[in-house]
This record gives structure tokens, sequence and C-alpha cells, in this order.
């Protein structure tokens, strides 16, 4: 069992992705003693980004170092991302624990800090930063047949699908892509899809980015992809899907894997047990912290990332690169 229980660490940094790296950057920069606990692989979200996909942001919003990320083309592929990151934590030999899953956080009064247990040890430490993203839960349509084997959250790669029924349920950017990756590949696809989120050009509420939308269009266009506006999905069996369409009719599709991309929720447990109060946010929630410091209500505790209110790797990089500064800054006031 790793323990660090007689000298305490200034930071621990929950979760490895941009922002944990960020911000074991930022930590390493200041001279903190700081340890990141990641549960997986170090950029285990980009990791689970589809095989081959294109990035849609551009590399000087996702890069750690200004010029570090250099892809083929004008935009990044899963890989280059995530070569980037991982050649970037190796190189710069931030100190990350993988495959280690934070499970419990206590507030020590007397030690003026944090009591933290993993799966594989116990950490005493002044300041906590959770980054843990908001992949936790998939989000699920609570349906009969929903955990068989063939009903997936996560889209990986379509050709074990070839010449299979596949459907897509979803509306956003992961559903669109997956049918477009699926049909392109020769899986017999329908993408079931709320009228709303059909009709949605709007890019800033969450429209469908264009360049997955026209591609997607052209495989409509050429029968190779069946488009259904739908209101719920009734059944899931072994061999087929029962649909309510829009129009209140009841269609069963033939059916050999189903992906729900439906979106993420994060896993607010931890926060919760220490006390921060987390409230809705749109469709999804968000802890209350400081706009500036983005430290919570329980004092020595910070969150930064994808399920605060600062969204994307953009300033899922750039929100720890000025607030670990400010960790540092009240750490050296109270040595
Ligand atoms: C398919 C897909 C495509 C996307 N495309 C883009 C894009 O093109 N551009 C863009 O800007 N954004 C994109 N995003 C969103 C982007 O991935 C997130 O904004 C980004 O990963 C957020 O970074 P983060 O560090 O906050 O969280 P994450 O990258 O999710 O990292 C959180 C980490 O915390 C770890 N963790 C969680 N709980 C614990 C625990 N208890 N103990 C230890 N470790 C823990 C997780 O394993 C994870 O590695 C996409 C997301 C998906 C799903």
């Amino acid at each position: 069992m790793r323990t660090t229980a007689d000298t305490p660490l200034d930071l621990l940094i929950v979760g490895a992705g941009p922002a944990g790296l960020s911000a074991a950057d930022a930590a390493r920069r200041e001279g903190l003693n700081y340890l990141v606990i990641e549960k997986g692989l170090i950029a285990q979200t980009i990791y689970q980004y589809p095989i081959g996909r294109t990035v849609f942001s551009t590399p000087n919003e996702l890069e750690l170092r200004e010029g570090a990320l250099r892809p083929c083309r004008e935009k990044p592929t899963r890989e280059e991302l995530l070569s980037h990151y991982v050649r970037f934590a190796l190189d710069e030999r931030l100190k990350i624990h993988a495959e280690e899953e934070v499970t419990r956080i206590e507030r020590d009064d007397a030690a003026e800090g944090f009591f933290v247990e993993t799966t594989r040890g116990q950490y005493r430490v002044a300041c906590v930063l959770l980054a843990t993203g908001a992949m936790a839960h998939p989000r699920r349509l609570h349906v009969p047949g929903e955990d068989l084997p063939k009903v997936r959250y996560l889209f990986d790669e379509p050709y074990p699908y070839v010449n299979k029924d596949a459907l897509v349920v979803g509306g956003g950017n992961s559903a669109a892509e997956a049918a477009l990756f699926l049909a392109e590949e020769g899986a017999r696809t329908t993408l079931a899809i709320w009228r709303s989120d059909w009709e949605n050009r709007d890019p800033k509420k969450n429209a469908i980015k264009h360049w997955v939308r026209a591609p997607l269009e052209e495989q409509l266009a050429a029968n190779r992809l069946r488009l259904v506006l739908f209101t719920e999905v009734l059944e899931i069996t072994e061999g087929h899907v029962h649909l309510r369409q829009d129009n209140g009719s009841v269609i069963v599709l033939d059916n050999n894997a189903v992906f729900v991309l439906i979106g993420n929720d994060a896993d607010f447990t931890l926060l919760g047990r220490l006390g921060v109060e987390i409230v809705p946010a749109g469709l999804t929630q968000v802890p209350i912290y400081d706009p500036e410091t983005f430290e919570t209500n329980v004092p020595g505790l910070y969150v930064a990332g994808h399920f605060t209110h600062s969204r994307h790797i953009k300033e899922a990089i750039a929100v720890p690169r000025r607030i670990v500064p400010l960790i540092a800054q009240s750490l050296r006031a109270t040595v």
C-alpha cells in the first residue's frame, strides 16, 4: 500500500485528463509537492473516443505546450491527441499514478488539510483539485432490454457491425458521428433522433457540427442510412428494437447492435460527501465554486474541467493554469 501519511502533499489532483495534466504541469512549475491520481489511463476520456476520429478543436485549443501538437492535417486525430498528452506527461515527468482510483476524501480539520483514500493507498494532503470529468455515468433509456450485451454506451469502431443491423440513439455529435462511421463502413444503420435535434441548425445550441451533418446527409441520400424521427424507445429484444415515431406510430426494427449515445453525467459522490453543493445546470448539474479561484465552499478543495461551467478541452487546460498559482500562493501564505 502506498502512503504519504507522514509527508503530506501540497496538492493532490484527481484525474489525468486535460484538466488534471494542465494542473500537474502548473503545480510542477510552482514547485509544489503534488501528485495526480487517475483511475484509468492517462487521458482516459480521449482514449475512449472512436478509433481514428478527427477531433473538432484546433491544435492551439488542445495542446499543453504551444506548438507541441503538430497533426498531419488541420485538426488532430484521437491518436495524435492521445500521443501528445501521453508524451507530454512522460517528457515532463509529471507525477501520475494511473489505474488507481480515489475512493474517499475527508476533511482533516486538525491538520488543516485532507485525508484521501484510494484503491492502492492513503494520502495526507493540504489541498485537493478534483478534475474528474463528466463521463462517469452514461445516460440510460430506462427501457426493457437495455442491459442486453448488444446494447453499448460508447462507440469505438464500425468494423464489427459490417453487414449487421445497427441502431444509434441520440441527437448530439457523438451519435451523429457513430451513425456516420457505421453507415460509411457498411453497417445497415438507423439513426433514431428527436425531431428538435435533427432540425436544430444553431451551432450555439449544440447543433450537429456541419462537417458531420453534411456527410451524414450524403449517406441518407445514398440510402446507406435510415433516419427515424422518434419520441421514445419502447423495448429492446435479442433481435429487434421497438420505437415510437414522432407521428405516434410504433415501428419494429431488425437489430444486432444498439448504441445509446445520449450523454454522460459526472459522479459527484466525492464532492457531495464533503458537503459541496451541487446545483442543476441545463440538462446536467455542476458544483458551486468561486468563479475566480474555483475553490468550493470546503476550504482547500478545488474543481476544474468538464464538470464545471468551463467545459471542453480549451477551458479544461486554461483554468488550472490560472488557479494553481493561486493555490500555491495560498499555501505559501500559510507556511
Ligand atoms: C466522443 C467525444 C468527443 C469529444 N470531442 C471534443 C473535441 O473535439 N474538442 C473538445 O474540446 N472537447 C471534446 N470532447 C470533450 C472533452 O473530451 C472533454 O471536455 C475533456 O476530456 C474534459 O477534460 P477533463 O480533464 O475535465 O475530464 P476528462 O478528460 O474526462 O478526465 C477526467 C479523468 O478523471 C478520471 N477520474 C474520474 N474519477 C476518478 C476517481 N475517483 N479517481 C481517479 N481518477 C478519476 C477519469 O478516468 C478521467 O481520466 C469530446 C468528448 C467526447 C466524449
